[in-house]
């Protein structure tokens, strides 16, 4: 027998952005279909005309593309519309639909109930066919509703697996119900549980969460990212915590995913994205972080501050904190001293290296009674930063002078 191909698809509305719960269903979906060699389709479920959003398609490819997310077919519900309504119309004659004020409206079997195998957790979902109303499927403005057109869809595109958030468990019953009517075969059905907050809370967009382009735009690395988010309800078989694609290709299982919500922790995912920075080559973490900012290449010796940052660095925005002064710093009476005493000191080392940096700076430090912090407000303008006495060696002696006169004269 030749197995068959197994086909998922991601079929966001465009209503915005996409947040880290709709990517980690992406995720799921896309290693799932890869691991057995089938395809990941995205479909973009537009037929709800009020609720779309100028870009929302741009900004979903664009988050997939960034992720190394790469789709085999692409359709667009709009564009399907005549597809629809022959099927509505067809529910219609055979009635198990009834038109109404310009709309269909299709007419649910009250007697019995409705239920599946849900492959997360491998549990019986199952719903009172009393319970769910007759419900729309052709809008009066000849447009499908979202049950209809996903039903239609998933079936004239082969989907096998039907993945995505338990947010759409209400639903299922009347598309199983819709497959049943028209004699089609279900896919099978995997509602994954939710991400939530550390507060235990529903991430959403009005309690600040995120788009995944805003932490693109924060300085994380892709892999990382990806890495992460497939964390979010899927446990390897050991408790490794950094996986590859590969990795992920190799070993995720429906079977795997846990049934209980998983928690998005932005310090985890920091940690995570430190980790990636950490083990990058030299000359790819140097694309990346001009890439991120191209005014870093006229920072002088900025290559030469790579090997130091990357020691510590947790995203790519943070380069440039390292390796800029902050300029806006404001100074109180102690650090204004500790900055004079610097000034007059550093002039007279020789050689200019790190140890006698530190050497004499720590002197000076202790000698007014400063702290580190405000040896760092000092040095940087900033209270925390990349061990001073290399950064100091690399700036140079002139440069280093210069920043301290520039404070003084402020
Ligand atoms: N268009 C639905 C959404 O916006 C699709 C849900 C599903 O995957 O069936 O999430």
């Amino acid at each position: 027998m030749v197995a068959q191909e197994i086909r998922v698809r991601f079929a966001p509305s465009p209503t915005g952005i996409p947040h880290v719960g709709s990517i980690r269903t992406v995720l799921f979906n896309y290693f799932f279909a890869k691991r057995s060699g089938g395809k990941f389709i995205l479909r973009i479920e537009d037929t709800d005309r009020a609720r779309k959003i100028e870009g929302a398609v741009e900004a979903i490819q664009e988050s997939l593309k960034w992720l190394g997310i790469e789709w085999d077919e692409y359709f667009v519900q709009s564009e399907r519309v005549s597809e629809y309504k022959k099927y509505a119309d067809q529910l219609v004659l055979r009635g198990f639909a009834r038109e109404e004020a310009g709309a269909i409206r299709f007419t649910v079997p009250k007697e019995g109930s409705t239920s599946w195998i849900d492959a997360v957790g491998n549990k019986k979902i199952e719903f009172k066919n009393s319970e769910i109303e007759d419900f729309i499927i052709l809008k009066s403005d000849g447009f499908p509703t979202y049950h209809l057109a996903n039903v239609i869809d998933d079936h004239l595109m082969n989907i096998t697996h039907v993945i995505r958030g338990d947010d759409w468990i209400p639903s299922t019953p009347k598309h199983l119900m819709l497959y049943k009517a028209f004699a089609w075969v279900p896919p099978i059905f995997a509602h994954v549980p939710n991400v939530l907050g550390t507060d235990h809370k529903k991430l959403s967009k009005r309690r600040g969460a995120k788009s995944v382009l805003d932490f693109r735009k924060e300085g994380f690395l892709p892999e990382a990212f990806l890495n992460y988010l497939m964390l979010l309800g899927f446990s390897p078989k050991d408790d490794r915590e950094i996986l590859s694609r590969e990795d992920f290709e190799r070993e995720f299982e429906l079977s795997k995913i846990n049934t209980a919500p998983a928690i998005f922790d932005e310090k985890k995912l920091l940690w995570m994205n430190g980790e990636y920075i950490r083990k990058t080559q030299k000359s790819k973490l140097k694309s990346q972080i001009l890439e991120f900012d191209p005014t870093i290449s006229s920072i002088p010796n900025y290559e030469q501050y790579i090997p130091l940052a990357q020691t510590r660095m947790k995203t790519l925005s943070e380069f440039s904190e390292f390796v800029t002064n902050n300029k806006e710093v404001s100074l109180t009476e102690e650090q204004k001293m500790l900055t004079q005493k610097l000034k007059e000191k550093y002039p007279q080392l020789k050689p200019w290296d790190a140890t006698n940096i530190s050497q004499a700076t720590i002197a000076v430090r202790d000698e007014i009674g400063a702290s580190t912090k405000d040896v760092y407000t000092v040095l940087t303008g900033r209270p925390a930063g990349l061990p001073f006495e290399q950064k100091l060696e690399l700036q140079g002696q002139g440069g280093t002078v210069d920043w301290l006169e520039f404070l003084l004269s402020k």
